[in-house]
C-alpha cells in the first residue's frame, strides 16, 4: 500500500514558538508535508530549532524561509505580521499559500495583504488552541486535536487554496470554520480576550491587596483563583499585541461586561438571592453545553494540555491512495 501524498510539498514557518513548532510536529507526525524549513527571529531559537529536529533546514531570515515554499505559515505576534509580510512579499513563490496563526484577524488581513503579491493565495488563520507556555520546547503534536481552527480568507480568495489549507488543519486533527475577519474578532472578543482581561486583573488585584497575604492567596488558590493564575501567565507580548490589534471588539465586550458585574452588584447589595441564583443556573447550562459538544471535560484542567502530561492521540493520517 503506497503512502499518501503530503498535502504540501515545502512549508516555512515563520516563528516557532508553541504554535509553531506545534504545526511542525503534527505535519511531520502526519505526513502533512514533504518538508519543513523554519525560521525566528533570534539566533537563539533558531539553534533550539535545530537542536529539537523540528524543521529540514533552520534559515537566519524570513525571505530566505519563503523561498520554494508552497505553504507559509507565519506563527508570531499578531503586531508583527506586517512589517514580516513586507519582508516575504517579494520572494513569496507564485502559487504559495500564504497564512499565519494570529489571535486577531481583521487586524491581520489590514498589515498584511497590501504586502502580498497577486500571485499568491492569502487564507489567514486562527487554531483556537493554545497552552500558557511559550517556546518552541512548548508545542506539541496533538495541540490542535478536536479543537477548531476558524480560516478567514478576505472576499474573492479562491476557494481551492482555502479547501487545501483547511484539508492541512484537518490533517492535524483541528475542525475547520469559515468565518469573516471581524466576525471572528467580535466572536474571540467573549471567548478569549475578555477571559485573559479578567484573568490579569483579577491576578493583579489579588497580588495588590494589603489585609491577603501572598502565602494566603498561594495556599488557598484551588478556590477558583488557580485557573485564572494559569490564564494570567500567557505570553505578555502576544496579549499585548491582541488587545492593541482587537481594541474595538474588547471594548464592546467590556462595556457588557461592566453592565453585568454592576447588576450582579446591585443583587449582591440589595441581597437579591434569587437574581444571583437565576444567573447562576444561566451559567451553569453554558458550562454544561461547552461539555456537551466535546469542547472540554467536567474533570478539572482536562482540555488544558500540558507538556507533562498524556495528550490525546492525533488522528490517523489521511487515507492512503489506492495504488
Ligand atoms: P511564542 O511561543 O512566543 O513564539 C513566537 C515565535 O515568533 C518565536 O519563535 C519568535 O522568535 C518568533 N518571532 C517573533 N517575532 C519575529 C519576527 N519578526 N520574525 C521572525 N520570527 C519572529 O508565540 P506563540 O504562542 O506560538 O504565538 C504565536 C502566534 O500564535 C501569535 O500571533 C498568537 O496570537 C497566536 N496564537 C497563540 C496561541 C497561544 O495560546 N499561545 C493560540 C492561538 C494562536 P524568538 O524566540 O527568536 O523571539
Amino acid at each position: 500500500m503506497s503512502k499518501p501524498a503530503p498535502l504540501f510539498s515545502r512549508l516555512a514557518l515563520i516563528g516557532v514558538g508553541l504554535i509553531g513548532s506545534s504545526i511542525a510536529r503534527a505535519a511531520r507526525t502526519q505526513g502533512a508535508v514533504r518538508t519543513i524549513v523554519a525560521t525566528a527571529r533570534s539566533p537563539q531559537t533558531r539553534r533550539r530549532i535545530a537542536e529539537l529536529g523540528l524543521a529540514d533546514q533552520v534559515v537566519e531570515t524570513n525571505a530566505a524561509a519563503v523561498d520554494g515554499a508552497d505553504l507559509v505559515i507565519v506563527c508570531i505576534p499578531v503586531g508583527t505580521c506586517g512589517v514580516v509580510a513586507r519582508e516575504i512579499g517579494p520572494h513569496l513563490a507564485a502559487g504559495a499559500i500564504v497564512s499565519d496563526v494570529g489571535s486577531v484577524k481583521g487586524s491581520i488581513v489590514r498589515d498584511m495583504a497590501s504586502h502580498l503579491p497577486n500571485t499568491v493565495y492569502f487564507v489567514p488563520a486562527h487554531p483556537v488552541a493554545g497552552t500558557e507556555y511559550s517556546g518552541p520546547d512548548a508545542g506539541f503534536a496533538e495541540l490542535f486535536v478536536n479543537r477548531w481552527c476558524i480560516l478567514t480568507p478576505p472576499e474573492g480568495t479562491d476557494p481551492k487554496a482555502v479547501e487545501k489549507l483547511a484539508a492541512f488543519w484537518q490533517l492535524l486533527g483541528a475542525n475547520v470554520e469559515i468565518m469573516a475577519p471581524d466576525h471572528h474578532d467580535l466572536v474571540l472578543a467573549i471567548t478569549s480576550h475578555l477571559p485573559h482581561l479578567i484573568a490579569y486583573t483579577i491576578v493583579g488585584t489579588a497580588d495588590e491587596l494589603q489585609a491577603v497575604t501572598r502565602s494566603e492567596v498561594l495556599k488557598f488558590s484551588a478556590g477558583g483563583f488557580r485557573d485564572f493564575t494559569r490564564i494570567a501567565a500567557s505570553d505578555p507580548t502576544m496579549w499585548r499585541d491582541v488587545f492593541l490589534a482587537n481594541k474595538d471588539a474588547v471594548l464592546e465586550m467590556l462595556g457588557r461586561f461592566n453592565e453585568d458585574v454592576s447588576a450582579l452588584t446591585k443583587a449582591i447589595r440589595k441581597g437579591d438571592g434569587d437574581a444571583l441564583f437565576e444567573h447562576f443556573t444561566r451559567t451553569r447550562a453554558i458550562r454544561k453545553g461547552i461539555v456537551d459538544i466535546g469542547q472540554d471535560s467536567p474533570a478539572p484542567d482536562f482540555g488544558r494540555p500540558h507538556p507533562d502530561l498524556p495528550h490525546e492521540p492525533l488522528p490517523k493520517p489521511h487515507a492512503p491512495e489506492k495504488s
